[in-house]
């Protein structure tokens, strides 16, 4: 088992396929775009399938695939197939723009849980947030994942100004759809230009919908093992929401989960600084596994050593991680 210094056992990876995307989120994708890194040093479709393979072997039990855009990459169906032969759970965050294309190549992985990242529920709003205009298909792309029986959560970030006002909007897509809205803390990644004024917290998320519904009909449901995000549903309402306060109310004391870079690069926390560089040892012909486990027993207890929300928001920390692109989140 991997297993760290603080005893979390490290049995969810999440791997991010590609760098490239067909969205210009503002807060995920820097203004100025990014320097992709060049095709012989991103892990090939067989690299991905035996790294993840061998991780499997030393504990792994769940596989998420993220990106940039995951299903842009030109070999997505292959790898979703490949991973899907594996003894896991496996999952994915999309942008919901293509994702009708992949319902065959999910049923036939075995892929169950589909995470869609929708910011807002405004066709206008969306080409502001993202630089593209397909509000439509991802919405369409949504329900249809719903009728063909997926688990859907819907990833919002909230952003003070941008999208706050459409948190009841969002709760109100739960109403008579069997789905689960996330509302995520805004976090700081190089290039995005956090500031936690643009932010909205836990706290206000739920006094917003205390305030409309009262708080009687929102009821605190259990949270899963290791779940990154606080479980809520408003009475009677067939969907849940949830809040992933990574800023105001972190949860790293039950982390469970490990990264992989398009690039190869190990990472033991979404907020790391330092990375293991997994491929070149792959490549030449190392065992790896060694190099997993000296890359989780350096994990530190809390948001990659911010210790604090000061230290967190020093904007010369967030320059030192990477751009959340190339993260994958
Ligand atoms: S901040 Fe790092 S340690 Fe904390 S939950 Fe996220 S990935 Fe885990």
């Amino acid at each position: 088992m991997i297993i760290d210094r603080y005893n979390r056992v490290h049995d969810y990876l999440r791997i991010s396929i590609t760098e490239r995307c067909n969205l210009r989120c503002f807060y995920c994708m820097p203004s100025e775009g990014i320097q992709l890194t060049p095709k012989p040093h991103l892990m090939s479709k067989d690299e991905i399938l035996d790294i993840a393979k061998t991780m499997v072997g030393m504990g792994i039990k769940k596989i998420r695939l993220t990106g940039g855009e995951p299903l842009v990459h030109k070999e997505a169906h292959q790898i979703i197939e490949g991973l899907g032969k594996l003894p896991i759970e496996l999952a994915i965050t999309t942008n919901g723009i293509i994702v009708d294309k992949f319902i065959d190549t999910f049923k036939k992985s075995g892929l169950k849980s589909v995470n869609v990242s929708l910011d807002t529920l405004d066709r206008d709003k969306f080409q502001v947030i993202t630089r593209r205009d397909y509000f439509n298909r991802v919405l369409s792309n949504i329900y249809k994942l719903v009728d063909e029986g997926f688990k859907v959560k819907v990833n919002v970030v909230l952003i003070r100004d941008t999208n706050d006002y459409e948190l009841i909007d969002f709760l109100e897509l739960t109403k008579n759809i069997n789905i689960q809205v996330r509302f995520i803390e805004f976090m700081p990644f190089s290039g995005n230009k956090w500031d936690w004024s643009k932010g909205v917290s836990i706290k206000e998320i739920l006094d917003t919908v205390n305030g409309s519904y009262g708080d009687k009909l929102v009821n605190r449901i259990e949270d899963k093992p290791h779940d990154t995000c606080k479980n809520y549903q408003i009475d009677g309402y067939q969907g849940t929401f949830a809040i992933i306060s990574s800023i105001t109310q972190p949860f790293c004391s039950s982390c469970n989960r490990i990264r992989l870079t398009a690039d190869g690069k190990l990472r033991n926390c979404l907020f790391a600084t330092d990375e293991t560089d997994l491929l070149t040892a792959y490549r030449n012909g190392e065992d790896i596994t060694k190099l997993v486990m000296e890359n989780i027993q350096a994990k530190v207890a809390e948001r990659g050593g911010w210790k604090n929300f000061e230290e967190l928001a020093k904007p010369e920390n967030h320059n030192k991680n990477r751009s959340m692109v190339l993260i994958g989140g």
